[in-house]
């Protein structure tokens, strides 16, 4: 099977009127067709003329763009661009970039990997020659100018509506950190210890715990289950987790779990070997979050962080009926 592809699609001629169908590319491997690649690079990909009056005009269609990692030009380009087009919303270039992801996945079969998504990156069309360039400056420099843009769609935000702009900066963190899938399973087997001996063994394993980064990702997660479900323990067993590792990070981890478990005190957050049902929830979501593929999973994290209710979140996963099947299918498999 062949991994670019080209939807036919009928259209009517502005000029003459006629009807016509037109071949328009969605998906380009620039490995497989080095000639689409090259349209791509030249701005022409959706350059269409009519066959009756010879018209030439641009169809406002999205594009993927999949650079295999052999290509040269993808050594520092992301392997995966998506130009979306002009007049659609947000949501619909989201759901047009799902769509093309799916496909794409299809066409791959077993060559697709996850690590992709984490290489995907939506690119304003007019910017899509600099990151294909082979040039590394001038790939350096179509990224400049996307921060530049990007920076300043969030200033006007800020000022127009300083609400939205915290929420989608807030959005924006917890995606990135959501992406970290090896941290997210490092923290899963920190959190889910049984015992305070068996969760320091995790930390001495891997001390990238201690980091800036896990501590985001945490917030984040404290964030969503507070919103998610009213005075859970969820909350409770994430927040203590991460006081935990504060502490670490402020007086050494010997000191920090020393003052945690004096002998004959019981341990907290359900640190022993009957676990409470709350923290096995606990643990059961995040093992069910670390198991649900990327893409999923940062939708799912989306959805929580803007929900205030378990109700809202029943109603939310309602209209999300893939998200809901997912999730209930992650959580089952670790009951
Ligand atoms: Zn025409």
């Amino acid at each position: 099977m062949t991994i670019s592809h080209a939807q036919s699609t009928p259209l009517t001629c502005p000029q003459c009127a006629q009807s016509f169908s037109a071949e328009i590319w969605l998906i380009v491997d620039t490995a497989e067709r080095p000639d689409l690649a090259d349209r791509c690079r030249e701005g022409n990909i959706h350059h269409l003329a009519c066959p009756h009056c010879g018209k030439e005009g641009q169809v406002d269609a999205p594009l993927l763009v999949y650079q295999p990692a052999a290509a040269e030009a993808a050594a520092s380009s992301p392997r995966l661009l998506f130009i979306p087009p002009s007049q659609t919303s947000e949501q619909e270039d989201q759901a047009l970039a799902r769509a093309l992801l799916a496909l794409l996945r299809e066409h791959l079969g077993s060559a697709w990997d996850d690590a992709l998504l984490g290489q995907f990156q939506p690119v304003p069309r007019p910017l899509l020659a600099g990151f294909m360039s082979e040039d590394a400056a001038e790939r350096e420099a179509a990224r400049q100018e996307m921060d530049r843009a990007a920076q300043a769609a969030m200033d006007q935000l800020r000022s127009r509506d300083p609400a939205a702009y915290h929420r989608l900066k807030r959005e924006q963190a917890a995606q990135q950190a959501m992406q970290n899938t090896p941290l997210l399973r490092e923290l899963q087997a920190f959190i889910q210890a049984r015992t305070w001996t068996a969760t320091r063994r995790v930390l001495a394993d891997h001390p990238e715990l201690l980091s800036d980064e896990a501590d985001d990702v945490l917030s984040q997660l404290i964030a969503s289950a507070r919103e998610s479900e009213e005075g859970g323990d969820t909350e409770r067993i994430l927040t203590e987790h991460r006081d935990l590792l504060r502490r670490c990070r402020e007086v050494g981890i010997e000191q920090a779990f020393a003052d945690l478990t004096p002998p004959s005190s019981p341990s907290p957050a359900g640190k022993s070997e009957d676990l409470p049902p709350e923290a096995q929830a606990a643990q059961r979501m995040m093992r069910a979050l670390t198991a649900l593929p990327d893409d999923l999973r940062t939708a799912l994290i989306e959805v929580m962080a803007n929900v205030s209710s378990q109700e809202e979140l029943d109603r939310a996963l309602d209209a999300r009926p893939e998200l809901r099947a997912a999730l209930e299918k992650a959580l089952e498999e670790q009951e």
